[in-house]
Parts: C-alpha cells; sequence; structure tokens
C-alpha cells in the first residue's frame, strides 16, 4: 500500500502574506500528523515563502502546474526547472487548467513526461463532467484521459493520480465512497494494464472533490483510495489538518 497523500491546492487565492500566515499556521496542527504524506501547492508567486516557513517540518511542497518547456519565449509560464528545488509535487491536468486553459491531453502528456525527466512527482488529475457521468460515461473518459497523459510514459513510479469528478469540485456534492472506489479501481486496473500489477499497486490514487473533515473517512476506508487532494478546505489549517488526520486514520 503507498503512503498517502493529501494535497491542498490553493488554487488562486492568498497574497503572499496570506499565504506565508496560513503556511505558519499549517506548521502547528498539520506537521503533528503522522502517516500520510502533507502537500501543499500554494500560488507561484507564494513558493519560495512557504517553502522557506515549511522548511524544516513534515509539509512538502507542490505547485499548481507547470509548461513542458524548459525555457524560451512562454511569456508568463514557470518551467519544470524552475521548479525544482522549490517542490517535490506538480498538479497537472487539474480540470479547471483543461476546461479554462483548454488543456488536452497531449498537452498534459507533454507536461506530465517534462515533469518526470525533472525529478518532479505529477499528481494527474481525471475525472468526468456531470453530462458524461450522466450519459454513463465516467469509465470510458477516464480511461481515455489516463491513456492520453500517460502515452510514452515508461515509469510509474513517483506518479500519483487524482481522480476528481468535475461536478465534486467546489460544490459541495462531493462523490460517494462507493461511487469513487469504482472509478478509483478502473484507475487501478487501467494502470496494471498499461505497467504491471506491481508498479500500479504502488501508486497513490487521491479522490479529489469537496472533500471536508465531515466525509474523509468514507474514502479513507476504501480499498482504492490513498489519499485526497482538497481546494476548498485546504485554505483552513484546521480543516485540512483534520482532513489528513482522517486520512491517515485509513
Ligand atoms: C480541487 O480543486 O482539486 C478540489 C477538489 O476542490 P474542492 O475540494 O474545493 O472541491
Amino acid at each position: 500500500m503507498p503512503t498517502p497523500i493529501v494535497a491542498g491546492n490553493w488554487k488562486m487565492n492568498t497574497t503572499l502574506a496570506e499565504a506565508v500566515a496560513l503556511a505558519s499556521e499549517m506548521c502547528g496542527a498539520l506537521d503533528a500528523v503522522g502517516g500520510v504524506e502533507k502537500v501543499v501547492c500554494p500560488p507561484f508567486i507564494s513558493l519560495k515563502a512557504v517553502k522557506d516557513v515549511v522548511d524544516g517540518t513534515s509539509i512538502r511542497m507542490g505547485a499548481q502546474n507547470m509548461h513542458y518547456e524548459e525555457k524560451g519565449a512562454y511569456t508568463g509560464e514557470v518551467s519544470p526547472g524552475m521548479l525544482t528545488g522549490l517542490c517535490e509535487y506538480v498538479i497537472l491536468g487539474h480540470s479547471e487548467r483543461r476546461q479554462y486553459f483548454w488543456e488536452t491531453d497531449e498537452v498534459i502528456n507533454r507536461k506530465v513526461r517534462a515533469a518526470l525527466a525533472a525529478g518532479l512527482k505529477p499528481i494527474l488529475c481525471v475525472g468526468e463532467g456531470l453530462e458524461e457521468r450522466e450519459a454513463g460515461w465516467a469509465k470510458s473518459v477516464v480511461t481515455a484521459q489516463l491513456h492520453g497523459a500517460l502515452n510514452f510514459v515508461t515509469s510509474i513510479d513517483t506518479l500519483a493520480v487524482a481522480y476528481e469528478p468535475i461536478w465534486a469540485i467546489g460544490t459541495g456534492v462531493a462523490a460517494t465512497g462507493e461511487a469513487a472506489e469504482e472509478i478509483m479501481g478502473i484507475i487501478r486496473s487501467t494502470l496494471a494494464e498499461l505497467y504491471s500489477e506491481a508498479a500500479a499497486r504502488e501508486v497513490p490514487l487521491l479522490y479529489g472533490g469537496s472533500v471536508t473533515p465531515d466525509n474523509v473517512a468514507e474514502y479513507a476506508s476504501q480499498p482504492n483510495v490513498n489519499g485526497a487532494l482538497v481546494g476548498g478546505a485546504s485554505l483552513d489549517a484546521a480543516r485540512f489538518s483534520d482532513i489528513a488526520r482522517g486520512m491517515a486514520a485509513g
């Protein structure tokens, strides 16, 4: 069983000062939670300041996105090499990147490969929209996203996959533990087909979508859930720590 991961995606929230204050709060309760990898993913401009705050604790750093090229004329972008040393993890293929920034599976695939080449650990996000779920396409959408994102990827040793049904993100309408487990079992078996049973078993699978301290136990008890990707509740140190504790309790 992989060590569970609880990652907080701060999205486009927090000024530099707010990010430092939030990270300082996390150093108390969150640092003390054992048995789970705790990752915070602040906005790019706060990465260095937050890293300085959490250095020396058990809290790990992640970025929310990156470009796949190493350098060049890509105004406003951040390269993998700029993140190494600052972050261990990088969220890739978040549904907001797919939806608002038109990221395709091909672009996400380039990013996954670039992250791995740079020594960053990708948290690859997949998940279906509401219409796709209602049409009965959830499994095929997620499977196709996985195939697309992992094209030419030879090793998944440092990969984590987050299953985030789009209809559950930021809506308060979380998937049931059973519904999450159904798709996450398919993610696990797809990884096994693409790589091997042994490799697939070691990949942390995170559920994301309206996770709170109240519902985390429902996910933690599922056999194929090894963590959570948390948006809204990760902006509150006490709630995020409670989620990490709940996930660690399994
Ligand atoms: C997310 O954005 O990845 C997410 C899961 O958000 P929330 O927890 O707010 O639903």
